[in-house]
């Protein structure tokens, strides 16, 4: 059986195992289905890390936390958790896709979020063939070439500032006709001759064939219509939380969730489930920053290190 089992290697996944360790815990096992790292690593450019005074790609801010928490003995499960339950006897049943169940005595949810589908015709066939979710990893693909970004939020608007270093034009779509993003970067899109604003208005459907997105169809409010010959479109409107791993059978939470799956904690980062702690993205009120979910997961850890000890 291990101390700690954390799901997720995200930024609060990976300082959770950093305290964890670092504060004693022997066997703590942070259970990561791809790269360590979350998903800041998909973001072209973070520039609100203190102590990082210039800006640098998430890849790069990532690049050295895994070795740092490795250093202090966690250890790195290449695997998908695909529930956690807790028995009477009050230890946590790990279920890892393809293997054996794991035990532990505390566990860590640190599943962040992921990109939400927009929901329009045409999306979901055309998904990697010129509909993306990630500038940074297809942005390249066209290079010279006009795009169309979808989101009026910092996602959005970063990326589109990201995507004109790159592509020729970029076609800022928005449902309305003030941003959600911070006025910093709202200024910034508005002094970048490449990007045209396209307001009050929303995306019809993705057209496209075999080879891919040909175009998309806009309608704005006074439903006029018109094409965009664009050969892909980035969908940047808004996550979703992973909390996945904590549903039941019945679809029912093994903790207290809020009406839209965000994890309840305290300022501890305690859900309401003795021994489990929610950290980063996934919880309650969370500010969705990196800082903020690695501090986060130093609570956290810190409390896994208390609640195992005691
Ligand atoms: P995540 O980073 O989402 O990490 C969760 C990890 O859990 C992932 O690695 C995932 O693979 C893993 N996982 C999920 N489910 C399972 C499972 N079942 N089994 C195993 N592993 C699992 N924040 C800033 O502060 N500044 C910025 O400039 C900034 N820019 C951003 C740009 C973009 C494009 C995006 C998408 C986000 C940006 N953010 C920024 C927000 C920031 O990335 C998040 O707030 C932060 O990464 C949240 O960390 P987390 O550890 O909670 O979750
Ligand atoms: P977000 O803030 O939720 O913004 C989503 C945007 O998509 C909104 O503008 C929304 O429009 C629009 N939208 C939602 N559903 C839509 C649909 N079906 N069709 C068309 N448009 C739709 O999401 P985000 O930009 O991904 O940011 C997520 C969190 O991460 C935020 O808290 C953000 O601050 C944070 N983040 C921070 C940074 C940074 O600090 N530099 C960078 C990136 C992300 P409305 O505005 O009309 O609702």
């Amino acid at each position: 059986m291990i101390d700690l089992a954390i799901i997720g290697g995200g930024p609060a996944g990976l300082t959770a195992g950093l305290y964890a360790t670092r504060g004693g815990l022997k066997e703590v096992v942070m259970f990561e289905k791809g790269l360590p790292g979350g998903q800041i690593t998909g973001s072209s450019e973070i520039e609100n890390y203190p102590g990082i005074a210039h800006e640098v790609t998430g890849m790069e801010l990532m690049e050295p936390w895994p070795e740092q928490c490795m250093r202090f003995g966690m250890k790195h499960s290449l695997d998908e958790v695909t529930k956690i339950s807790k028995r009477d006897d009050g230890i946590f049943e790990v279920s890892v896709m393809g293997k054996d169940i794991v035990e532990a005595k505390s566990v860590i949810v640190c599943t962040g979020s992921t990109p939400r589908r927009a929901g329009i015709k045409g999306e979901d066939q055309l998904f990697g063939k010129g509909v993306s979710t990630c500038a940074t990893c297809d942005g390249f693909f066209y290079k010279n070439k006009e795009v169309a970004v979808l989101g009026g939020g910092d996602t959005a608007l970063e990326e589109a500032l990201y995507l004109t270093n790159i592509c020729s034009k970029v076609y800022l779509i928005h449902r309305r006709d003030t941003f959600r993003a911070s006025p910093i970067t709202v200024e910034r899109i508005m002094k970048n001759d490449k990007i045209e604003l396209v307001l009050n208005s929303s995306v019809k459907e993705i057209l496209g064939d075999k080879m891919g997105v040909t175009g998309v169809t806009i309608v704005d409010s006074d439903k006029n219509e018109r094409e965009l010959a664009v050969p892909g479109i980035f969908v940047f409107v808004g996550m979703n939380v992973n909390n996945g791993v904590l549903k039941n059978e019945d679809g029912s939470f093994i903790c207290a969730t809020d009406e839209s799956g965000n994890v309840i904690v305290d300022l501890k980062m305690k859900t309401s489930l003795k021994g489990l702690f929610a950290a980063g993205d996934l919880r309650i009120d969370a500010a969705k920053q990196v800082v903020c979910a690695a501090g986060d997961g130093a609570v956290a850890g810190m409390q896994a290190l208390e609640y195992v000890n005691d």
